[in-house]
């Protein structure tokens, strides 16, 4: 079988704090954390305790040494609590990079140092023995990653926009031949407009995740927050021309089958639209 041009898998999908239990088993508890493979490239988007999972599926793989990007939306503890319990940095040889917006404060390096200074957690992000490095990505760049180095005949392109969220977020687009995925969690809509910076980064996609936290009935009650709904998820991609709807970043105190009934409200509105759940692995 061919290898698939995009590789998506999700390892975390709830928002907010883990949310473990008899009523989440089906789409699981663990907070935001995709990872795409491109060839033998690993991506990683955001940090939360899905990220946990994802080491313990490296070692099953025996993938090592273990290099990868990982970019974060924002640095909202959802995002970047399974950093310090992914079991990879322990290990010498492991090179990651850390890509995150730029002017934030503080920036995305001083917050995974601080997640992990005393007392909150026994080793110093500095102590760790696998390289670390970070990167702040500017609202206007955008990034090349070759994935044939010396040849430079295949590459993949990372874009990215500034949505609304309290402190900032970013939304982040991969690209790679005609294919592209869409990560856009932790952001809140006007009602009644659409973002046109999200339509744009969108735009033709195959995948869009999207923060479908709220119903639109609880949505009111949460104005501010900096979360949005499925209905406004599907109004994008609509708009965007998008292929496929993922529902992400699930309320924590959402159970398996309120999960189902959004599901199902959100394919009323755009056929095949899916609800993420830890597991779930979608070739593009
Ligand atoms: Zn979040
Ligand atoms: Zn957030």
């Amino acid at each position: 079988m061919a290898k698939p041009g995009i590789l998506v898998r999700f390892w975390g999908v709830r928002g907010s704090i883990p949310s473990p239990g008899p009523n989440t088993v089906r789409f699981g508890g663990n907070t935001s954390c995709v990872e795409v493979n491109v060839e033998d490239e690993i991506l990683i988007f955001d940090g939360g305790s899905g990220l946990r999972l994802l080491g313990k599926d490296f070692f099953r793989r025996g993938l090592q040494p273990v290099i990868a990007s990982l970019f974060f939306s924002h640095t909202h503890w959802d995002h970047i609590q399974g950093f310090p319990f992914f079991p990879q940095v322990f290990i010498e040889g492991n090179v990651f990079k850390l890509y995150g917006p730029k002017n934030v404060n503080p920036s995305l390096g001083q917050t995974m140092e601080g997640q992990m200074e005393g007392p909150n957690f026994p080793v110093m992000l500095k102590e760790c023995p696998a390289k670390i490095e970070f990167r702040d990505l500017a609202v206007d760049e955008t990034l090349t990653i070759d994935l044939c180095p010396n040849k430079k005949t295949r590459s993949l392109n990372v874009s990215w926009a500034r949505l609304h969220h309290p402190g900032g977020v970013y939304a982040y687009r991969l690209a790679y031949r005609n294919r592209a995925v869409v990560y856009a969690t932790d952001t809140e809509h006007t009602p009644g407009t659409i973002d046109q910076m999200l339509v744009a980064l969108a735009k033709d996609a195959d995948v869009l995740i999207y923060d479908s936290q709220y119903t639109p009935e609880e949505f009111e009650k949460h104005r501010g927050w900096g979360h949005s709904t499925f209905e406004q998820g599907a109004r994008v991609a609509k708009a965007a021309g998008v292929k496929k709807l993922v529902l992400f970043h699930h309320d924590p105190d959402r159970t398996d089958d309120q999960v189902l009934e959004i599901e199902s409200r959100a394919r009323l509105l755009l056929p095949g639209s899916l609800a993420a759940y830890e597991g779930l692995t979608l070739e593009v």
